[in-house]
This record gives structure tokens, sequence and C-alpha cells, in this order.
């Protein structure tokens, strides 16, 4: 089936006389029968619905639809974004262990890197997304497990260069992960240029309405774990499971079974059946809305460009773009709706400009259908130092925008009249 096609069917097929739609299972615990029943499914003998921290049936169809939309053996919901891009590098890396991250990367995961992971002893090297090859290798260490990239990054817009990351991870035994929220499985498959593991805010696009916060990894199921060497905790017995290895006990779906079974059982960031309820809406019109995005913010990006108020636009589609012919390979669909600009006249200029904005809304969000707006020094990057803030790519003028679906000529109004009062 067509990824379109995917979003409406994968992970649910209703039987004669069940409900259409995927229903909310909303229940904390299921009934068995016997005790020796309940503990197979505690010792991972058997598989089945037990506790909904581990699984549950209305989370566990948005797990295989976005599985099957991004091409992996499995998927794991967590309750957000942060949650997905912590238990990503947690299942894999732990203190003493490193990882190696582009820093155009969302500000929140240049926390979680910089300073939380840190404090559990994960130390990170940050390197330019436009770094050379040896560059990039000289970062690496006996004790790295992973390289981390945003296909599309927030708020910079750079487009990643998947392949040669991955290419240049698997040459040394470890396996690229990558946050693939502001290109959706519909623009961009990191799988396909050599990915092994690729993480979302649903929170973003996936729901798209602003309603659902939530995360999700997905496993390839192509990295070789065993072959790698560097991941004892996939090859060696858990003594948590009675000495089960995941490599032998789930072969290709390790990581992700690991990563279910081990820390969303002691971490406990899962996501609920409302919630995945409410991100199957979203998935299931995701393909007319990104299309739409793209469309509208491609257009946005081309006037603004023109606009004598502007100082500068970021957005791939546009010729003026380093990142033109990259896109051309890895978004060639379109870019999504999130592009970023500055205002000639600096940081108060750009603040003018968003006050005097009437229909787009000034919020913390992007990937919303109605058209919004933030200011990313002062808000989403306010942790960060000036030279990190420039180091992911952001001036302090910098306006994010993110294009809705709207008509597109009643946003380009509402941008015209408020870069009027600049
Ligand atoms: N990754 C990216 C690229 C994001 O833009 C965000 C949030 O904006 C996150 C991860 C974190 O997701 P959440 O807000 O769902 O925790």
């Amino acid at each position: 089936m067509e990824l379109e096609t995917l979003c409406l069917y994968a992970g649910y097929e209703p039987k004669n006389g069940d409900p259409q739609s995927p229903p909310i299972v909303q229940s904390t615990t299921f009934k068995y029968e016997t005790t020796e029943q309940v503990g197979n499914l505690f010792d991972l003998k058997e598989a089945g619905f037990f506790y909904t921290r581990l699984g549950n049936p209305t989370v566990d169809v948005v797990e295989k639809k976005i599985a099957a939309l991004e091409g992996g053996v499995g998927a794991l919901c967590t309750s957000s974004g942060q949650a997905a891009n912590a238990f990503a590098i947690m299942n894999i890396a732990s203190a003493g262990d490193h990882i190696v991250s582009t820093t155009s990367i969302y500000g929140g995961t240049v926390n979680l890197f910089a300073v939380t992971l840190k404090k559990l002893g994960i130390d990170v090297t940050f390197v330019n997304a436009e770094c050379s090859d040896a560059e990039l290798e000289q970062a690496i260490r006996p004790n790295t497990k992973a390289f981390f990239g945003e296909t599309i990054a927030n708020p910079a817009i750079d487009v990643f260069d998947i392949e040669r990351f991955a290419t240049l991870a698997h040459k040394h035994g470890l396996p690229l992960i990558v946050d693939n929220t502001f290109a959706t499985p519909l623009l961009c498959r990191p799988f396909t240029f050599g990915a092994d593991i690729v993480t979302h805010s649903t929170t973003k696009y996936m729901d798209g309405h602003a309603i659902q916060m939530g995360g999700v990894i997905v496993d390839s199921g192509k990295f070789d774990w065993k072959a790698s060497g560097r991941f004892p905790e996939l090859t060696q017995p858990d003594e948590s499971y009675h000495g089960l290895i995941y490599t032998e006990a789930f072969g290709a779906a390790a990581y992700i079974a690991k990563a279910r079974v081990q820390l969303m059982r002691d971490f406990g960031s899962c996501q609920s059946a409302l919630g995945a309820f409410l991100t199957n809406q979203g998935l299931e019109t995701l393909p007319l809305r990104i299309e739409k995005h793209s469309a509208n913010a491609d257009a946005v990006a081309h006037w603004l460009e023109k606009h004598p108020k502007v100082e500068s636009v970021r957005y791939p589609t546009l010729k003026s773009s380093p990142f033109y012919e990259r896109a051309q390979k890895y978004l060639p669909k379109g870019c999504s709706g999130v592009l970023s600009f500055s205002v000639k006249g600096g940081r108060e200029a750009g603040a003018r400009f968003i006050d005097s904005l009437k229909m787009a809304s000034l919020l913390t969000h992007v990937a919303d259908i109605r058209t919004c707006v933030l200011h990313p020094a002062s808000m989403t990057h306010r942790q960060l130092t000036d030279e990190q803030l420039s180091a992911c790519g952001i001036t302090p003028s910098m306006v994010r925008l993110s294009v809705g679906i709207e008509h597109c000529q009643d946003i380009i109004a509402d941008l015209e009249q408020a870069l009027a009062q600049v």
C-alpha cells in the first residue's frame, strides 16, 4: 500500500461487526484466567496486553501504523517527543558512554543531551552537521554509542545529510538516530537513506491539530547490534528478565523490544489510549495536511524573500537556500510548513512584527493546521547561550513561522499588514 493508504488502514483491521475506527481502550489493565499465563507475559514468553504502561490496544494501532509508514519492524509510543528522544538514547547508552549529535537540533533536545544526559553520565559531542567526514570521525570515541540529527532541523530549517552520517556511523559500528518530526514519513523516510532508528514528536504534524502530546521511536530492524560489538545491553543477559538476551529473544526487533520492556517498564512515560486515539485521527489526514502545509510554506517563503523589510528567509525550496539541492534528494515532495526568517531592524523589529499579527497566533508550537509564530531566542531556545544559539543557526531577530492550511492569500495578507507596522 502507498503511504496515503497506510495512514488510513495500517495497524487496525476491523473484523465483522467491529468498530470502523479503532476504539479507545480506556483500561489500565487486562484480565487473565491463570497465574501461569500472567507469568508468561511478565517473563516475555508470550505476547499480550497486561498493563497499559507496557502496551494498550489503541496505542498499539498507532505504533503499528507509524512503523508501517516509516518502514520499520516496530515502534514504541511515548508520552511526548522529549521522552522519545531520551529513551532512544538511553536504550543504548548509559553512564560512561558518549553520543555524537549535530548542533542544529531542537533546543529541548540540546538541553536533554547537554545537561540532563550529562548528569546521568552520558557525554555528548556536538558537531556542525556540515563538518567534514574527518571532523565527524574525530568525534567518535571507543565509548560512542550513536549519531543523532534531525531531518529538517528545528528551527534553522537545515536539511540533514542522512546518507553521509549513516555511512560514517556504520563504518564505525554505530547506529544513526534521526528525529524525523518536521518531515514526517510522508515527506522523507530516513530508513531508506540508511538511518537505523527514527524518532518523532507526534505532537507536531502527526497530531497536527494542537491537541495531543506524544512521541514515538521506530526501529528499522536493520542495525546489527551483535556485529557492532558495542552494545552489551542488547547482546548479553538482562538480569531483570532472568537472563534474557534481547538480540536472541527478539531478533531484528531487539532494540524496540528492549525500549518497551525495560525503559517503559522502569520510567513509564507511556502514551494514553485517548492520546493514541487522537494521534490516529491526525495520522489519517496527515497526507492531505502535509501537502497543503508544504505548498503554502513554499509560496510564503518566495513571497517573503522578495519583501523589502525582510533580511533573510530560510526554506529549502528557495534557490537561495544552501540546502536546495539536498532537499531535492531527501524532500522531493515538499519541506513541511516550517520556515524561518529575519526582519530587518533586529530583535525589536522582530518583536513588533510578531505583536502586529492578527490571524497568526504567537505560541510555543509548530505544525498546527493554523498558522503560528514564535521567537526562538526568547522562547524555545531561551536557555541557550548566544554561542549555542548561533551554533543552532539562530539569530536574535529570527522568527519561526509555522505555515498552516488556511488559504495562502489570507496568510500573506496577515504577514503583509504586520510587516507594514515594522
Ligand atoms: N523533536 C523536535 C524536532 C521538536 O520540534 C520537538 C518539540 O518541538 C521535540 C522533539 C519534543 O517534542 P515534544 O514537545 O512532543 O516533547
